[in-house]
């Protein structure tokens, strides 16, 4: 496989964050610091070199981009000042703009303003859509999905999810095009497919187990429930719970167990899932929100639009959600229940809509570059050896 050499790749990636490594000298001081570089997966000194000779390609197919959690510890320690840390989260920025073949990355993740007006607009047509479509909104009683019908929030809902899914994985073919020829995978050797599944899903995706146990080393120590790891696991916890209440509230009103809307107690296993996957996304938000805010530490100290978009969303569905759950349980008349739907509905779609194109794709890379991490080809069994005198 030829190598192409992209002498503007450094100048390029400066448009997606915070990229300083022109004063790298390649000490390495930031691999051996980095918690997570490991022998088969070095990082951030390789990623950097790449970029300054100009490797777009391999910069492109690295997994060990979105083996890194940001931490900040190399960039702390850089004896340059080349803010290595800074430069990861900008060269993901950069990948998860180029793995989109439509473009929106670019535009999103480039033009911070046009970003805003695109975002903007883009809930003005989604609400515009839903407002043309609302019917009578109820006053003795709370029948939200008299105003907004249930049908039209599930079509739209599942045309949502096929779309991120389509683009999601055309961004995973983009990633792995390169990724699986580097990696080393070959035909006809065993690989640990199923363990490294699960091990990737509940160890890595779900238990954070490399941030928690490798990667959140501050020497203040902040009590657990403002650790890194947990704000960051909190955050997407309460993301995937929201995913599975929802989809589980559609299943049964597929099934005819209950009619989307009706009644439930606060008790009922769906709505507790929801409530509590809520105040997970509530919590892990606004801390990160906070943190950026006073930039609480080297991780948080440069924000991108990228990065606000990411939060403010996420925040935004969360407390509107809740907000309308509360009003479920309050005496009616709760008129304003109705516009905080409309809100809701539309935030959460617009969400859901940019995931392949914003910083929420992390949730397809990184999964996919943790997974590629940990397969590990299985040691074939050497027949054990003949004792002598035994024919
Ligand atoms: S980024 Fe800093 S610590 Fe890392 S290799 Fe370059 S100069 Fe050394
Ligand atoms: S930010 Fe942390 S995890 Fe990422 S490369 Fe630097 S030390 Fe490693």
């Amino acid at each position: 496989m030829s190598t192409r050499i992209e002498p503007q790749l450094l100048e390029d990636l400066k448009a997606y964050g915070k990229v300083d490594v022109e004063a790298c000298f390649n000490c390495g001081n930031c691999t051996a610091i980095c918690p997570l570089s490991e022998n088969d997966a070095t990082f951030p000194r390789r990623m950097i070199r790449m970029a300054q000779v100009g490797l777009r390609d391999d910069l492109l197919s690295s997994k060990e981009l979105w083996l890194c959690y940001y931490c900040g510890e190399c960039t702390d320690t850089c004896p340059r000042q080349a803010a290595p840390g800074e430069f990861m989260a900008a060269a993901r920025g950069y990948a998860i703009s180029h793995y989109d073949s439509l473009g929106l990355g670019k535009l999103l993740h480039r033009r911070p303003f046009w970003a805003v007006v695109f975002m903007i607009i883009l809930g003005i047509v989604l609400a515009g859509f839903m407002y043309t479509r609302h019917g009578t909104m109820p006053y003795d009683t709370l029948g939200l999905f008299e105003f907004i019908p249930a049908e039209l929030i599930h079509n739209i809902g599942v045309t949502a999810m096929v779309f991120v899914a389509l683009a999601g994985l055309w961004g995973l073919v983009n990633m792995l095009r390169h990724e699986v020829q580097r990696s080393g995978l070959r035909l006809g050797v065993r690989y640990n497919w199923w363990q490294a599944l699960i091990d990737t899903i509940f160890r890595e995706v779900l238990g954070q187990k490399r941030y928690r146990e490798d990667c959140d080393r501050d020497p203040d120590a902040p009590p657990w429930y403002l650790k890194k790891w947990f704000i960051h696991a909190s955050t997407m916890w309460g993301f995937l719970g929201l995913l599975a209440a929802t989809s589980l509230d559609f299943a049964t009103a597929l099934l005819g167990i209950k009619e989307t809307g009706a009644w439930v107690p606060i008790y009922s296993p769906i709505r507790l899932l929801g409530t509590i996957s809520g105040l997970f996304l509530i919590y892990g938000t606004t801390v990160s929100i906070i943190k950026r805010l006073t930039k609480a530490d080297r991780s948080t100290e440069y924000s991108t639009v990228d990065d606000w978009a990411f939060l403010i969303m996420m925040w935004l569905s969360g407390m509107t959600g809740f907000a309308v759950e509360v009003a479920i349980y309050l005496p009616p008349p709760q008129m304003w229940a109705y516009w905080m739907l409309l809100v809701h509905i539309v935030i959460a779609m617009e969400m859901l809509l940019l995931i392949p194109f914003t910083k929420f794709a992390h949730i397809f890379y990184r999964t996919m570059a943790l997974y590629l991490h940990a397969l590990k080809p299985i040691p074939e069994k050497t027949p054990e050896p003949v004792p002598a005198g035994t024919d």
